[in-house]
């Protein structure tokens, strides 16, 4: 999923908020396992990472290879 943090280090002491460009920073975080700021796939309506992606599909085996 996408989400957005307040990533803001003291820009204006207090912050400035929506003028402040770090008030709203994008984050990504896999729908699965919660991992953050990561490259997510969009799978069947969720944004998982490769890791859980590839958990979806099963391994053939016994193809004959
Ligand atoms: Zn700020
Ligand atoms: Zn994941």
């Amino acid at each position: 999923m996408k989400y957005y943090t307040n990533d803001c280090v003291g820009c204006g002491l207090p912050c400035l908020g929506a003028a402040c460009e770090y008030n709203k920073v994008e984050h990504f975080k896999c729908d699965y396992c919660k991992e953050e700021d990561i490259k997510l796939y969009e799978y069947e309506g969720y944004e998982i990472c490769e890791e859980c992606l590839l958990k979806e599909f099963n391994v053939v085996e016994g193809s004959g290879w």
